[in-house]
């Protein structure tokens, strides 16, 4: 990996005199914590099995196999470590009030990481809330790390077998639903996490499925940050390609708003909404290297303080 020194240096002049900056993750943060992606959850959802497993109506039908394939992706996101750059954007948060992170990301590793909850705004849920199925009554929700989310979901040891995991390394990262050895036992409804309040529902995990809209909450605190009376500096587009919107259209708002945009990313061909244009960045490589790299004059070295 080769850093542009001219780039990184005037990067480095721009983020001095920041005040608001906004960052946006997906998928390829996670992959360098080695977790696999699932191509992202728009990946996810463009295979046919996936659309059948990350549907409210899939959950209505078989609560038991879908639990079974969150459970696992629980499993796996627990398994990750936040790498570099989550503790970088948490201390980024820390020291710059003006700052704010939205993440495409489920996996909990930003929160992990200790990036302040104020200014991190989960575009897609997390795995790693779970809440009662009724929305309009109960409404009750609760932070959960628990793995297995309740016994009856324990994963086979067979299925975490270490040599599954070097194959899928060894294709990348990406893992498709039929990498996952989903253990196919029918599980009963008492089996599953049940609502502690109202006591009738299942829980279910804090994500969004296909054909829900996102979170109105954090739709909110994204427009409240775009529409703020000063400028953006910058945009940080961290991990994605964020072609799809709202991500896409928070690039184009935030460029409105004066904000200059980088992108950190392994694929070259990834452009950001809108393409190129003067002034952005483009620094292609791992984000766990690049992002404590490029925010070191804020935030300092922070290898050396851990
Ligand atoms: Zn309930």
């Amino acid at each position: 990996m080769e850093i542009s020194q001219e780039d990184l240096a005037s990067f480095h002049t721009a983020l001095k005199s920041s005040k608001r900056i906004l960052a946006l993750l997906g998928a390829g943060l996670s992959a360098s914590s080695g977790l696999p992606t699932f191509r992202g959850a728009g990946g996810l959802w463009r295979t046919h099995d996936s659309i059948s497993l990350a549907t409210p109506e899939a959950f209505n039908k078989n609560a038991g196999l879908v639990w079974q394939f969150y459970n696992y992706r629980r499993h796996m996101a627990l398994q990750a470590q936040p790498n570099p750059a989550h503790y970088a954007l948490a201390e980024l948060a820390r020291r710059m009030p003006g700052f704010m992170t939205l993440s495409q990301n489920v996996d909990g590793l930003s929160q992990r990481a200790n990036h302040p909850m104020k200014q991190l705004q989960l575009l897609h849920g997390t795995l790693f809330e779970l809440r009662c199925v009724d929305r309009a009554v109960c409404r009750y929700s609760e932070t959960n790390f628990t793995d297995p989310v309740v016994p009856a979901l324990e994963i086979p040891t067979s299925d975490l077998d270490p040599t599954s995991n070097e194959a899928r390394k060894e294709k990348g990262n990406d893992l498709d639903i039929s990498d996952v050895q989903i253990p196919l036992p029918a599980l009963k409804r008492e089996d599953l996490p049940t609502c502690p309040k109202c006591k009738t529902n299942l829980l279910r995990p804090g994500v969004v499925w296909f054909g829900e809209s996102l979170p109105f909450h954090v739709l909110e605190a994204a427009e409240d940050f775009l529409n703020h009376p000063n400028d953006i500096d910058i945009m940080l587009v961290i991990g994605t390609s964020a072609k799809v919107y709202p991500a896409a259209g928070y690039i184009e708002k935030a460029r409105e708003r004066g904000a200059r945009v980088c992108v950190i990313n392994m694929d070259e061909t990834d452009r950001p909404a809108g393409g190129w244009m003067d002034g952005n960045w483009f620094f292609r490589g791992d984000a766990a290297v690049l992002v404590p790299k490029l925010l070191e004059p804020v935030i300092g070295d922070i290898k050396a303080s851990e």
